[in-house]
């Protein structure tokens, strides 16, 4: 490919991402606030930017990979109360901006037409897949936009990942992805309290894993990310809970997925008491975990 990349913010899911940029041959330049994160990534063929508005000279799509609502707002549009300028006045017209961050649907659309008004494209495309998946190439792209700036993510989405879904206008992509990820709670706390009954009543936790991926209870958990330690190789369950997607980014899609229920009156029971036991499981000090490390509020019982 000839396209010209800058990606900003290489954590957990954006560092192999950008990686997997690298790979298919697109010119990338990179920036984090974490030089360490930058010469990874330098190492593996990138360009190193100094900042953000160094990262996109140049570049004909922008792709920001990062926390939360606020950092994609002050990364594009600044922060006045800090003095800090944004990305708006430096890119060029019919740049592509691609936000693969999971944020609140009413910071992406206000980034999205602001930058719009300045003849920018924007998307919002949350991703679904995990670290795994972002390593592999593999990752889920939800994207909100017009159908135009869609059609031009692609070919970059699909160097990254296998499925791409046009969720609807800006903002869709995140609803899309709030509303996968509030399941995706529910699920893994759901599997990992029969995973723990199962152990307390004798069962191995490995052969009941198998008995429910045949039956009525299979779900994505137990598929690739089993919650319980030794029971899959290459997960977090198995490597003490590191890397992968840290509770409090999942209790930030929680209180994401509840502010947005609040608003559309939808009756969200699931996802309110999956939210108040990942409160309670980061409260313990677990905030920075992997999110399957629930299982452990249902094992710590047995541990005394
Ligand atoms: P992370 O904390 O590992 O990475 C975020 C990176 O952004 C860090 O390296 C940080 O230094 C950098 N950063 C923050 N502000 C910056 C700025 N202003 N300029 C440049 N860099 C900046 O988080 P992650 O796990 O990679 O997740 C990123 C986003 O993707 C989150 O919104 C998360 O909810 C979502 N997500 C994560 C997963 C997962 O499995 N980890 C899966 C799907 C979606």
């Amino acid at each position: 490919s000839n396209y010209s990349v800058a990606f900003i913010g290489l954590g957990n899911m954006g560092g192999p991402m950008a990686a997997n940029l690298l790979k298919a041959n697109a010119k990338v330049c990179v920036f984090d606030l974490v030089p360490q994160a930058v010469a990874e990534l330098q190492s593996q063929g990138a360009t190193a930017a100094a900042s953000a508005e160094e990262a996109v000279k140049g570049a004909d799509i922008v792709i920001s990979m990062l926390p939360a609502g606020r950092h994609v707002q002050g990364l594009y549009l600044g922060d006045s109360e800090r003095g800090v300028a944004g990305l708006i006045d430096v890119l060029e017209q019919n740049t592509l901006v691609i936000d693969s961050s999971t944020i609140d649907a009413a910071t992406s659309i206000l980034v999205g037409k602001t930058l719009a008004e300045k003849g920018i494209a924007f998307v919002d495309a949350p991703v679904s897949g995990g670290t795994a998946g972002a390593a592999a190439g593999t990752l889920t792209f939800i994207v909100g936009g017009e159908v135009s700036a869609y059609e031009k993510a692609q070919p970059v989405l699909s160097a990254m990942g296998k499925n791409i879904f046009h969720a609807g206008q800006n903002g869709a992509g995140q609803i899309a992805k709030i509303c996968n990820n509030m399941l995706l709670s529910v699920l893994m706390v759901g599997t990992s309290e029969a995973l723990q009954m199962a152990i307390d009543n004798g069962l191995d936790p490995k052969v009941m894993s198998d008995i429910m991926l045949q039956s009525s209870g299979r779900n994505w958990t137990l598929e690739l990310y089993n919650p319980c330690p030794g029971v899959m190789p290459n997960v977090p369950s198995s490597n003490d809970y590191t890397g992968g997607f840290m509770v409090d980014l999942m209790r930030k899609d929680l209180g994401l997925a509840l502010d947005t229920a609040l608003k559309s009156h939808s009756s969200t029971p699931m996802g309110a008491m999956a939210q108040n036991l990942y409160n309670m499981h980061s409260m313990q000090g677990s905030g920075m975990r992997d999110f399957s490390s629930i299982f452990e509020l249902f094992s710590a019982q047995n541990k005394q």
